[in-house]
């Protein structure tokens, strides 16, 4: 009889980042009244997430859907055991995030030069020159930085990516600062072993424990994609409550994996996250009835 494999090892503990108030309703069609979305933040604080992205100092003109950025920072209940990442897209957005009075940024950057200028209109060293007076306001204010590094699996414009650029780039925004960086598989067309072949690249650059993943479900890979990456050590999942936020290269389909289905994965699994899977599932409920649209997170279903 051929012998089975039996060693698999994976974390005892996951932080789960959620990011359904942020990546999740910019990509939303309907726009929300601010109270909707502080009453939404608020059980999701009840809810055990260690990490809540609750907005974004876009441009309002780019991102209508979180105009209220500001409004929304300053009016959440903050619990002590929570942190409220806020998205800044350059200098004005950090100024932004500091007089609303957030503790905790994210910044953003592809691993595609094609997408770094549809993105943001500039390449990649630019932006990188774009980070240094953000960094430099955030270690004044002792405020912490995120790294989103997008398109890490594959480019709408670029089509593959190579990891090692991918390490390089993550590299260089370690270095730059940032405590850890996100790595986004933003048009979910990763699957396992590509996913495997990047965190082994991206960790000879990067320590592991400060690396995070963020994928879509796009194709249908993104839970695969996460068990294989926890199987390599890593321990920081971003996860979209009710799935929320499609995909915005190609309508009607997923974008964000929902975080209930996530959550259900690891806790069969005997991997603790501390979210309490039933409050979860019921807030992600409530957004879709406020949004009109259907929870995309298959678990969440079985608590309508
Ligand atoms: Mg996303």
């Amino acid at each position: 009889m051929k012998p089975v494999n039996t060693t698999s090892t994976l974390p005892a503990k996951v932080t789960i980042v959620e990011v359904g108030p942020r990546d999740g309703l910019q990509n939303e069609k309907k726009l929300l009244d601010t109270s909707i979305k502080i009453d939404f933040i608020n059980r999701l604080s009840t809810c055990g997430l260690p990490v809540i992205e609750c907005s974004s100092m876009v441009n309002p003109q780019w991102i209508p859907q979180l105009a209220d950025a500001e409004e929304v920072i300053g009016k959440i209940d903050r619990h002590p055991a929570v942190r409220y990442p806020v998205l800044v897209p350059n200098e004005q957005g950090m100024q932004r995030a500091l007089t609303a009075g957030a503790t905790s940024v994210a910044i953003f950057i592809a691993a595609s030069e094609g997408f770094n200028q549809k993105n943001v209109n500039c390449s990649i060293d630019e932006s990188f020159t774009r980070f240094e007076p953000v960094m430099a306001l955030a270690k004044a204010a002792g405020v912490e930085v995120r790294g989103y590094l997008s398109c890490v699996m594959g480019c709408p414009y670029e089509g593959k990516i190579k990891p090692m650029k991918v390490a390089t780039i993550a590299r260089r925004l370690i270095e730059l600062g940032c405590y850890e960086v996100s790595l986004g598989d933003t048009i979910g067309v990763g699957t396992p072993l590509q996913a495997q072949r990047l965190i082994q690249a991206v960790s000879k650059q990067v320590p592991i424990e400060q690396l995070a993943i963020h994928f879509h479900d796009t194709r249908g890979q993104a839970l695969a994609n996460i068990f294989a990456c926890l199987e390599l050590g890593i321990a920081t999942i971003d996860a979209s409550v009710a799935g929320l936020g499609g995909c915005p290269y190609a309508a009607g389909s997923s974008g964000n994996v929902a975080t209930e289905d996530v959550v259900y994965m690891l806790e069969g699994m005997g991997v603790e996250s501390g979210i309490d899977l039933r409050a979860l599932s019921e807030t992600g409920n409530m957004i879709c009835q406020q949004l009109q649209r259907t929870n995309h997170s298959k678990v969440a279903r079985l608590y309508q």
